[in-house]
């Protein structure tokens, strides 16, 4: 379908892009458009003006900040996936970002519209909610808050960023303990069926799912069973406890339930082991 008729303008500063966006309550910014223009040719996103921020200078920067890595949003899942740093110090971000899409979904797309897009069939969001990432939203005046990942998916395609923030930076802490991210899909390239990271941050083993609610979801059951001296096996037991999985054209919501305590067990075998 084509979208529905739009304004669009090239910004090249984050005060530009806020200013911009104060001004038209119905504008969107563009980062990728791998996510915002699908969603504009099927109509169910209709904004009056696109608010280019592609282009600015150094957004897309990775950067070592004491025991934190720093992403910039502009940062493209290619760059991502083959940044040495992250690979060194935070391999689960860059081998789950090597899974988005294809090669042209990872060269275009990049971290900060796959988390303000807040689906949560994404890859990278329930990779950033178990690491326990922070996001920073710039605002008006350059004033500029952190929002805890655990506070930050609200909802369907819904997050806490104000509608004239935009999102900076994506702040995760170094690893050197297990990871794993296994995600399930029918076939190559596509969007996950479910998905489960788990990795060990600060000293305990964190489990969020994707695809299982309306926003990426921590196993809190499983970690507690793994807190209380579990095994794999008897933790991912209880994997879809307090989800809500969809039930939908690809999978009903009883094999998501059963499939995420598989790719639980696999995920957390493969983290401890
Ligand atoms: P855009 O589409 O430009 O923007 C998405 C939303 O975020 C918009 O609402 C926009 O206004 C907002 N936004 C963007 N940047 C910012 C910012 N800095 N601050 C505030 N708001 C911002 N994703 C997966 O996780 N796994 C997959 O397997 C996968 N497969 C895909 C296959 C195809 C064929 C396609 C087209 C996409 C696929 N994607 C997949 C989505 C892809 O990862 C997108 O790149 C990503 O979801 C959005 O990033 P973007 O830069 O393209 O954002």
């Amino acid at each position: 379908m084509i979208p529905a008729p739009f304004e669009y303008v090239r910004v090249g500063s984050v005060d530009e892009a806020i200013a911009a966006l104060s001004a038209d309550e119905d504008a969107k910014l563009l980062a990728g458009g791998h996510s915002l223009l699908p969603a504009m040719r099927l109509r169910v996103a209709r904004p009056s003006t696109l608010i280019d921020i592609g282009r600015i200078e150094g957004l897309s920067a990775i950067r070592e900040d004491g025991g934190q890595l720093v992403i910039g949003a502009l940062a493209r899942h290619h760059d991502v996936a083959n940044s040495e740093m992250l690979q060194a110090s935070c391999p689960i971000v860059a081998f789950a970002a090597a899974q988005i899409g294809d090669p042209q979904v990872r060269h275009v797309g990049t971290i900060g519209g796959s988390v303000a897009h807040g689906d949560p069939a994404g890859d990278m969001p329930a990779v950033l909610l178990a690491l326990g990432a922070s996001f920073v939203a710039t605002g008006a005046g350059g004033a500029t808050r952190t929002i805890e990942a655990d506070a930050f998916f609200t909802g369907l395609f819904e997050t806490a960023l104000e509608p004239t923030e935009v999102l900076t930076e994506i702040r995760v802490p170094k690893t050197s303990g297990g990871w794993s991210f296994m995600k399930f899909n029918r076939r190559a390239q596509d969007w996950a069926l479910v998905g489960v990271s788990a990795v060990r941050t600060n000293g305990a083993m964190h489990v969020a799912l994707t695809n299982m609610g309306l926003t990426p979801l921590r196993a809190t059951a499983v970690e507690e069973e793994l807190a209380g001296g579990a095994d794999a096996s008897a933790a991912s037991t209880r994997a879809d406890e307090g989800t809500a999985p969809p039930d939908d054209a690809f999978a009903s919501s009883d094999y998501r339930r059963a499939l995420v305590k598989v790719l639980t067990q696999r995920a957390l075998q493969e983290a401890m082991a």
